[in-house]
């Protein structure tokens, strides 16, 4: 199963095309399905944590760039741990030439900068290794945390692969009954199957979405 935890291996191109707001509030929905419900710094999914904990980045900071505060291309979805750790910070002009910059998803392609190995992060450039800094993105809480989920999630995947296959054993019994018994047998494991099959998935759909 795939890490949930993973940056885009290409530029994301936007596809919403959200009126002009006058405050940058209204573009948080817009946000949230622009970038598929996940901090765009550190990969957390709102699916768990709740779209509350999740707001509006201002990539370059309100306080230096006021046109843009409600300029879309300059707003990323962003969870509230990493927004507050990015705060103003904008790169001078010493920092550009030493790559000392936060790459966002449209304008960098992610995982040249950062990669997940399970739930820590690791720097690919001087600019990821920048980031992981500046957003503390291998807080030791984060990283257990992640890892807990990651672990959960194989095993949900694993008992779904168990439970799909004694679904498939069922209905072979089921083609293969030859008495009302075994056929009522069979098809009694078949539904309880199918019925740990949808709970599993559901579980998996509510915690990424
Ligand atoms: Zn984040």
């Amino acid at each position: 199963m795939r890490n949930p935890y993973h940056y885009q291996k290409s530029k994301h191109t936007r596809t919403r095309k959200p009126p002009a707001f006058s405050s940058y509030k209204p573009f948080k929905s817009e946000l949230q399905i622009e970038f598929a419900g996940q901090c765009v710094y550190c990969r957390a999914l709102d699916s768990y944590k709740g779209s509350e904990s999740f707001g509006v980045d201002h990539y370059r900071p309100q306080k230096k760039f006021p046109r843009l505060a409600t300029e879309y291309s300059n707003l990323f979805y962003c969870c509230n741990r990493c927004n507050s750790q990015k705060r103003d910070f904008w790169p001078n002009a010493r920092d550009w030439r030493e790559e000392r910059f936060i790459p966002n998803p449209c304008d960098y392609v992610m995982f040249d900068h950062l990669r997940y190995a399970r739930g820590e992060v690791k720097a690919h450039s001087v600019a990821g290794a920048f980031t992981e800094e500046k957003l503390d993105l291998n807080d030791p809480d984060c990283v257990v945390f992640r890892e807990s989920l990651i672990t959960m999630l194989a095993a949900t995947n694993s008992q779904i692969e168990t439970a799909k296959n004694i679904q498939q054993e069922a209905q072979a019994a089921l083609d293969a009954a030859t008495t009302d018994e075994t056929r009522n047998i069979a098809r009694e494991i078949y539904n309880e199957a199918s019925k740990n099959l949808s709970t599993l998935q559901a579980a998996i759909t509510q915690v990424i979405g």
